[in-house]
């Protein structure tokens, strides 16, 4: 991340404006020296998202989401750093300084072409394989539904895709895990004779592959690219890049397997991802909630698909927050979502998805499983059972609620830690304090810092926040001109970035010459403070072990300003 220069980040957010970049995804209105819109990170009918021109900042005062022209792009593309300012760069005529080689990374560029170019390899061998495109068509998948997923098909030949490269190209090849080496270091294709799924990235680029076995007695079944620097399992969902153009469906689905999401699709619903063979993890649901408010999680209705689901729930508790919804829709038994479109239609599924089970019955569920709630001793084992689960979630209404309930059914009074994941308070470099102050002054007008007197010691108090002080004024020395957003750009991988979003905020009423004069008024506040704790130190040392004439001088001129005050 640190790899772009700070001077190139600086320079780009000068050069471009927050309000072009927001304005040609979401309505802006002028409204007082800001503009404000429907926020497009969380569903409302009335705007609580504002832009600041001056600022290049924007800010939603319901679901608190804030940043930069780089923090929307990330926020609204889904785009990692290097790719939102790549993009910005472009918009700005500017050439991003090539940052992948002194990072030790090497270059992921040439892996994607090797990636696109298999993918054309295989699309090519599906069309000239009669008996595959006969398999699809059995199970109602059109050309058209192929070519939208780039499907293709690996021939049952140990070299067939190998011979297509130039050995000079056969090292990346390997390094897309499109190929593989035996005992003998001898390398042959990974994928023979299956049906291949291109894995893409948000962004649409092949990162990774999937192949279906095409014959009953082939193993596995599925077998997916290995974990590459292109793709980590973890991250990436199936069908995300299409299913992100459908952000305005209400929810998103999340199914088990590629042949899911495609049928699905064949079936007009747009709107579903896949895991890839491995269960649901933290940054798959903080990525969909991040474009969707609902998320409907779809399980067999069998015993692997419980525990699927199990799991599932376990990941998305400490996600739950109150404006969120999470689902869960269990099939029939034997039915996967693949079987069940193609059997019963779109419009049956949509119905089993609108009656899926909420989050809180499936909580509860779990939770009283296996136990008698009717006996003593079965309540008090369901409170046990629940004080994990609901110390999940986040602190809400929902948790609340949930707790409640539990209290309810077993008719004892329920304790449960009030923990709070999202807001980081513990990361808070000052509570109210002055400090907190003086941070949003500086990062809203960076040209104050050289108004602050050299001889303030704010290390002498104890507040918190001290170091980001410093910081902000080193940054700004190197860099008188820099404006508000860039300075928050520079926090960016410090724990406190979310923290500084919401400081940016508290002066937002005031104009330049209210907040020059609060500026003053703080650092008085501060240099007093500040003599008081000094003025205390020297007295106490006096007492104790006495003065050197210097600390004498001093004490006697601080009192002196003291009684001038
Ligand atoms: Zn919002």
């Amino acid at each position: 991340m640190a790899s772009i220069p700070n001077e190139f980040i600086e320079t780009l957010l000068d050069r471009i404006d927050i309000h072009d970049v927001v304005g040609a995804r979401v309505q802006l209105k002028k409204s007082g020296k800001d503009y404000s819109g429907l926020c497009p990170f969380h569903s409302e009918n009335t705007p609580s998202f504002t832009v600041s021109q001056q600022k290049q900042f924007y800010h939603c005062f319901g679901c608190g989401k804030n940043g930069s022209a780089i923090g929307f792009l990330m926020e609204y593309e889904g785009l990692d750093f290097v790719d939102a300012v790549k993009d910005l760069a472009q918009l700005a005529g500017m050439q991003v300084p090539s940052t992948e080689n002194h990072t030790g990374h090497k270059p992921k560029t040439n892996l994607y072409a090797v990636t696109e170019k298999a993918t054309r390899i295989f699309q090519q061998q599906l069309k000239n394989t009669p008996a595959v495109i006969d398999y699809l068509k059995n199970r109602g998948i059109s050309g058209q539904t192929c070519k939208t997923f780039q499907m293709g098909y690996a021939l049952n030949q140990w070299d067939a895709l190998i011979k297509r490269y130039d050995q000079s190209e056969h090292e990346l090849l390997k390094r897309t895990g499109l190929t593989t080496q035996n005992d003998q270091q001898r390398t042959y294709d990974k994928f023979r004779n299956r049906l291949m799924f291109p894995i893409h990235d948000k962004r649409g680029r092949v990162i990774a592959f999937g192949g279906r076995a095409v014959e009953a007695e082939q193993k596995p079944k599925y077998l997916n690219s290995p974990e590459t620097d292109l793709f980590h399992k973890g991250n990436e969902l199936y069908g995300l890049h299409l299913a992100r153009k459908h952000s305005n469906e209400s929810y998103v689905l999340v199914v088990e397997g590629y042949m899911d999401v495609v049928a699905l699709h064949q079936h007009g619903v747009n709107n579903a991802v896949a895991t890839l063979g491995t269960a649901t993890s933290t940054q798959h649901i903080s990525n969909l909630f991040k474009v969707w408010d609902r998320i409907v999680f779809c399980f067999d209705g069998d015993s692997a698909g419980v525990q699927a689901a199990e799991k599932a729930l376990n990941t998305s508790l400490p996600l739950y927050l109150d404006h969120k919804i999470i689902d869960f829709l269990f099939l029939p038994t034997g039915e996967d979502p693949d079987s069940f479109v193609m059997r019963h239609g779109k419009d049956a599924f949509i119905q089993a998805v609108n009656e899926a089970t909420p989050l809180s019955d499936f909580l509860l569920k779990v939770i009283s499983n296996g136990i008698n709630i009717n006996s003593i001793d079965g309540k008090a084992q369901l409170l046990e059972k629940a004080k994990p689960y609901l110390n999940q979630l986040p602190k809400g209404a929902f948790k609340k609620m949930m707790g409640q309930q539990i209290s309810q059914i077993s008719g004892m009074n329920l304790s449960i830690t009030q923990k709070s994941t999202v807001n980081k308070s513990e990361n808070s470099p000052a509570g109210d304090n002055p400090l907190r102050k003086l941070i949003s002054l500086l990062l809203n007008s960076p040209q104050f810092c050289k108004n602050i007197p050299n001889d303030l010691k704010l290390r002498t108090l104890s507040f918190k926040g001290v170091e980001i002080i410093d910081k902000i004024i080193e940054i700004q020395s190197l860099n008188p001109q820099i404006n508000a957003a860039a300075m928050l750009e520079r926090f960016r991988d410090s724990s406190y970035s979310p923290y500084l979003g919401h400081l940016m905020r508290i002066y937002d009423h005031l104009d330049d010459a209210q907040k020059a004069l609060e500026f003053e008024d703080i650092i008085n506040y501060l240099n007093q403070l500040t003599s008081k704790v000094e003025i205390d130190r020297l007295r106490n040392k006096q007492m104790q072990s006495g003065l050197d004439s210097t600390e004498k001088q001093i004490l006697v001129q601080l009192l002196r300003q003291k009684t001038n005050q």
